[in-house]
């Protein structure tokens, strides 16, 4: 007897199976015909995939839109100014709201592990205090995992370091940095080491927003695969963003990946907040800024697509739909083969789950029991549709669905509706 059993689905992997669940663990990827169960999703033609993985976004920030201007040049820097403005009026209660609004999208996306950084930059620690309240609050249906991020610069923000370890005293699982923000290139390889060792003492992961400028002079990357190898934390460890990689020197990068790879750092490209802010002081031709994700992926390094921002003051849009994510970094990154498509689906869910350490997830008999079952035939079809979640399973129940996105069509000899899959329609 099995609690649910999710029939005759398609998996990423092109098997046509059965999935049965119980007690939150999935016990079964077999035909289950005749097996009884509590319930059964038929996913006869669908895709069943495991949940999709954000490495990367600022649950302090998102739904923040507007609050308490636009931003109105676009960048980075103007970006960083505009959240010390909300930051100075924001209460603890604001962001636990919005970032539990911001968890129900999630959960509806099938978006079900999140890893978010977390403001450290203000004495008070709200947003410290926010987001550990929320990871509690949404513990049985999404993991949230948070990282402890200066954003005003580790050793350039007065208080940013005693906070940041307040921060992981209080409970903040990985260690971050902004080495490109701090005042020079020596303080920013400097906090790129602290930060490591940090890390190493506490037995934690490291994830750094590093690089993220068009400035290919920007290598606190090196830096970084350095401090992990010698500090023995291969494995533990993500660079996010990396754009400068876009502009260095090919020599350079010949002589750095192999140093990334040694150390197994994984890289997160954030390819829709990339591809909006990097270039700005470009005039033509303007650079895409997105890191150099094929030729990562190439030398065997764990590359995925990260979100970064929803409706906050560096970007003005978003869903929680990390098939958006994946779908725009598929086309700044040209990974356009077939080979290549089926690579930026796996890079929103288990290259991410890899790069958060997550122990069980998967679709195989004994993970969690966590999956989405898509509107779409298989990954490639997921990604062209944004495919609806028909239904999002989390540790064994069923949590959010979705109707079909069906069109109905009033053409005199035509069909009467419209399913946009290229099957023919059942
Ligand atoms: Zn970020």
């Amino acid at each position: 007897m099995f609690d649910l059993i999710v029939k005759g689905g398609n998996l990423p992997d092109g098997r046509v199976t059965d999935i049965g669940i119980r007690g939150g663990k999935i016990t079964a990827i077999e035909s289950l015909d005749g097996a009884e169960a509590g319930e059964v999703l038929e996913a006869q033609g669908d895709l069943v995939s495991p949940p999709f993985v954000d490495p990367h976004f600022h649950m302090d920030a998102t739904l923040s839109y507007g609050l308490p201007r636009i931003n109105e040049s676009g960048t980075l820097l103007e970006g960083i100014g505009l959240w010390g403005e909300l930051k100075e009026i924001v209460t603890q209660d604001d962001m636990v709201t919005r970032a539990l609004e911001y968890c129900d999208w999630a959960a509806s996306m099938g978006l079900l592990s999140i890893r978010s950084h977390v403001d450290t930059c203000d004495d008070r620690l709200l947003g410290v205090e926010a987001l550990l309240d929320v990871r509690e609050k949404v513990k049985d249906y999404i993991d949230l995992q948070l990282v402890a991020f200066p954003q005003d610069g580790f050793y350039r923000d007065p208080t940013a370091r005693d906070n940041t370890i307040r921060a992981l005293d209080m409970g903040v699982d990985v260690v971050g940095g902004i080495p490109h923000f701090e005042r020079t290139m020596a303080d920013g390889a400097a906090s790129v080491k602290e930060l490591c060792e940090i890390a190493a003492e506490r037995g934690l992961q490291v994830d750094m927003h590093c690089d993220e400028t068009d400035d290919p002079m920007s290598r606190h990357i090196e830096t970084l695969a350095y401090e992990t190898t010698r500090l023995g934390l291969q494995g533990r460890v993500a660079g996010s963003h990396l754009t400068s990689m876009h502009s260095m020197d090919n020599y350079y990068v010949s002589k750095l990946l192999p140093m990334v790879a040694e150390a197994q750092i994984s890289a997160i490209p954030n390819p829709l907040i990339n591809i909006v802010i990097q270039g700005r002081h470009d005039s033509f031709p303007k650079r895409r800024g997105l890191t150099r994700v094929k030729e990562m992926l190439a030398m065997g390094i764990n590359v995925g697509w990260g979100q970064d921002c929803v409706l906050d003051p560096w970007y003005s849009l978003g869903t929680a739909d990390m098939l958006d994510v994946a779908f725009m970094g598929l086309h700044v990154a040209q990974m356009t083969s077939p080979e290549e498509m089926r690579t930026c689906f796996d890079m929103v869910t288990e290259n991410n789950a890899k790069t958060l350490g997550l122990q069980d997830y998967g679709l195989r008999v004994g993970a969690q029991a966590s999956l989405v079952v898509l509107d779409a035939a298989d990954p490639i079809e997921a990604l062209r549709l944004r495919a609806a979640r028909l239904c999002v399973v989390s540790k064994g129940r069923v949590i959010s669905r979705t109707p079909r996105g069906d069109a109905s069509l009033s053409i005199a000899g035509r069909p009467d509706r419209v399913r946009r899959r290229h099957q023919v329609m059942s």
